[in-house]
Parts: C-alpha cells; structure tokens; sequence
C-alpha cells in the first residue's frame, strides 16, 4: 500500500488473521515442549534445532521479499508467528532480531548488498542474528555511544565495546551502529551515527572479541569488544552518518514485533492459570473459585485483548505506510503490562509449584519481564507519550 491511504480507510483484522500460519506455527512448536527449554536453560544453550525448524518452514525469511528468496509477507503475518510461538510456550528470542533487523538493510541497503546477502539469509544459509546497538556507559542514551568508525583506506576500522548484543556467538552478521564523525563535530547528535553489517566470521579473533554474558534468561547475550576490527567500506549501510535514523526507521517495526511476544506470553500466562485455577482443589473446592484469583486472571485477560487491538491498529498502520510511531509505542508498553500483569497472576495462582521448574511458568515469568526493560523500558515510552503525544516538557 502507499503512503496514500487515508487513515479512515485502514482496516484492522479481527479474531485468528492468517490462520493457516497460527496453525502451522503450533504444529512445529509442538515438537518443543517446557523439557526443551528447560534443558536448554540448564545448559545455557541455543535452541538450534527450534531455529532450525523455523528457518526450514521459512518463517525467519517471513519479510525477505519473494525477488530475494523470501516469503514477502506483511509484517502483521510476521507478529502472527511471534506471537503462536510465544503463546506455544516457547521463545522467538533466538531469532526474531533476524526478522527486524533485516529491515534496515532491506531499507537502506544497496542493491549489491542485498543481491549479496538476502538470498542466503532467506535460504537459512547465513545468519543475521546480532544487533550491535547498547553500549555500558551510555545505556538509552544511544547519540553518545562511543564506538568508532575509523575510516582507513578501503576499510573503516572499529574500537570501542557493545553490551547485552544477543546472539553474537550465534549469528554470521552484525548490523553495528558506530560513531563515525566525533559526537563534538556534529551540528546535530543524531548526526555522525554510521550502520555496518560485519562479518562476524571475518572479524573474531582479528580486533573482535564477544564473551557470554550470563543473565536472568537463556538470551544468549554477550560483551562485544572491537580492537581495531576492520570492516570492509561496501558494508556501510546507506550512507555514511546517517545510520541513526535508518536505525530509527526500523524501530517500529521491531516494536510491533517485540510486542507480539508479549501477547502470546499473555495468553499462554492466562490459559496456564486459568487450566491450575479450575483443577487446583484447595479447601474442597477449586482455587478459581476464589475471586483473588479469579480476578487477577480476568483483569490480565481484559487488559490484554485491549493491548492486543492497539497492537492490530499500530500494524495496519505501518503496513499502509502510515505514522505508527504512537501507536507502537503505547502497544509496546501495554502489550509488556498486560503480559507482566498475566504472569503475575500466573505465578500467584500456582502457589509454591510457580517456583518448580517443571511448570514452566517461573521460566516465562522471568521471559516476560524482560519486556519491562527491552527493547525500550517502560520509562522511555511513557517519557515518548508525555512529550510527542502529549506536548509536555521534554525529561532528556
Ligand atoms: C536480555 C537482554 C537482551 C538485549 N539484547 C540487546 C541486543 O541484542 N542489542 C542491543 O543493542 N541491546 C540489547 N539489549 C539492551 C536493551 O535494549 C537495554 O538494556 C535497554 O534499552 C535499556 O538500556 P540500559 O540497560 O542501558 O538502561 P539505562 O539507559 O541505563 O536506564 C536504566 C533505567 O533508567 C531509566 N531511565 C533512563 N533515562 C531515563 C529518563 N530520562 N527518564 C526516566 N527514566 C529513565 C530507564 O527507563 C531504565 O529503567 C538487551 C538487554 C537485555 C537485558
């Protein structure tokens, strides 16, 4: 669709869009039950055969247009997929960057780079997992990251150190955000800002070194360290210093997708508490019976259809090309609520056995959390709705 559309005349799918991929989603997650990542978990291992399976049914390439291999679907096709998954009890953490972070170069590549890089990403055959944006020292901060791109002949040479980059020691690419003009040589601080896709392969070893980071969640997340890593000038994206605003474009869409999650970990949250609730006999009768528990459940699900439909709206919207951006962001804090709020119920309703690993509901609990945090923390969005939405008195 094209930029013209005209916001009435959006549509916004109700009920199980795209059924066909919900039902296909759930047959493969199936295979992957709570034994799965439970195993995983205690090995701090990658769910290679879960991302395996997806890539095979191909829906990591579900945004890879067809000319480049790719099944070419709409973005609400791709949130539909992260959601069953999360909804299945399993966790698209291991790959859905490959979904959002293919949009930059998909956006802002050259025709070269993608001819080069697509087909293989939508084949399975390479990797595009890691995205290098946080830094220690600068957190949200993200203008004053202090990685350098070095300009040096044919190359541009990297020093500085990424945090909490996930899937690092799992992925063939990065799509790395770096300074390349001084943050005190800029008119404006969103300037100067470059985006390259490293070749981690290339690199490892020679000024580039990635270290697992040991977390709350199985993430996969790593310490990055460039050194004088050299990364090739064909792999800059788009143009030089203006790599924050092709960062910013696709933000939306990871967002969106991110939310999802949060939805399916809702519903999983709710069926799972309300399955305890209704068997769970206590003082001779069901503790669903209770309204302390009843109620909590109720409200997480009430609050989580409400999340779901503004996350429906916030897709239409950037499907028709149209601003998003609000919506995104009051989806993405709801969708993160409402899931939270699920979990809270859930864990509460299970008692002691919310704490046994073999319920799972511990391990999703603490998934789910994430969200709170990342990919933007509560904080930051509430900060967006007060000044853009709102026209309140900028905090930062
Ligand atoms: C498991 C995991 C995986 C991740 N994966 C990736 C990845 O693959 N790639 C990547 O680049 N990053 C990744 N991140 C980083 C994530 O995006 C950041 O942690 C997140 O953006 C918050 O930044 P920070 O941790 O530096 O918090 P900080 O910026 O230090 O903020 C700390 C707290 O202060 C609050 N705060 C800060 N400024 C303000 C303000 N002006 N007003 C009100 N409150 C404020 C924040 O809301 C937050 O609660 C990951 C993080 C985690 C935990």
């Amino acid at each position: 669709m094209s930029a013209a559309v005209r916001l009435e005349d959006v549509r916004v799918p109700l009920g199980e869009d795209f059924p066909e991929i919900r039902a296909s989603v759930r047959r493969i997650c199936a295979n992957f039950p709570g034994a799965y990542w439970r195993d995983l978990e205690a090995r701090e291992a990658y769910p290679t055969e879960f991302v395996k399976a997806l890539t095979e049914a191909g829906y990591l390439a579900a945004l890879i247009p067809e000319e480049y291999g790719g099944a070419g679907l709409p973005l609400r096709a791709a949130a539909v997929i992260l959601e069953e998954i999360h909804a299945s009890g399993c966790n698209a953490g291991a790959c859905h960057a490959q979904m959002y972070i293919m949009g930059t170069l998909l956006r802002h590549g050259s025709a070269e780079q993608k001819a080069r890089y697509l087909p293989q990403i939508a084949r399975g055959e390479l990797r595009l997992q890691a995205f290098g944006v946080t830094e220690p020292t600068t957190g949200t901060d993200t203008t004053k990251l202090k990685t350098r791109a070095v300009r040096e002949g044919d190359h541009y040479v990297i020093h500085g150190q990424k945090v909490w980059t996930s899937r690092a020691l799992h992925s063939d690419l990065m799509l790395l955000l770096a300074r390349t003009t001084p943050l005190d040589q800029v008119k404006k601080k969103t300037e100067g800002l470059s985006v390259f896709l490293l070749d981690i392969r290339a690199c490892r070893g020679k000024g580039l070194e990635i270290r697992p980071l040991k977390a709350m969640v199985n993430h996969n997340s790593t310490e990055v360290f460039f050194d004088g890593a050299r990364v090739p000038a064909e792999n800059l994206i788009g143009e030089e210093g203006r790599g924050f605003r092709y960062i910013l474009d696709g933000i939306n869409a990871e967002r969106i997708l991110v939310s999802s999650e949060a939805i399916g970990d809702a519903r999983w949250f709710t069926k799972t508490a309300v399955a305890y609730a209704k068997q769970r006999i206590v003082f001779d009768r069901p503790i669903g019976q209770n309204q302390g528990i009843q109620f909590p459940i109720a409200r997480a699900h009430a609050e989580t259809e409400a999340a779901d439909l503004l996350l429906r709206k916030a897709a239409a919207l950037f499907e028709a090309g149209l601003p998003c951006g609000d919506d995104t962001n009051m989806a993405k804090m709801l969708a993160a609520d409402a899931s939270w709020h699920a979990g809270e119920a859930c864990m509460q309703t299970h008692g002691g056995f919310g704490y046994a690993r073999e319920y799972d509901v511990e391990r999703k609990w603490r998934e789910t959390r994430l969200l709170q945090i990342a990919p933007i923390s509560t904080n930051l969005v509430l900060a967006y709705i007060g000044e853009h939405i709102l026209g309140m008195p900028r905090s930062y």
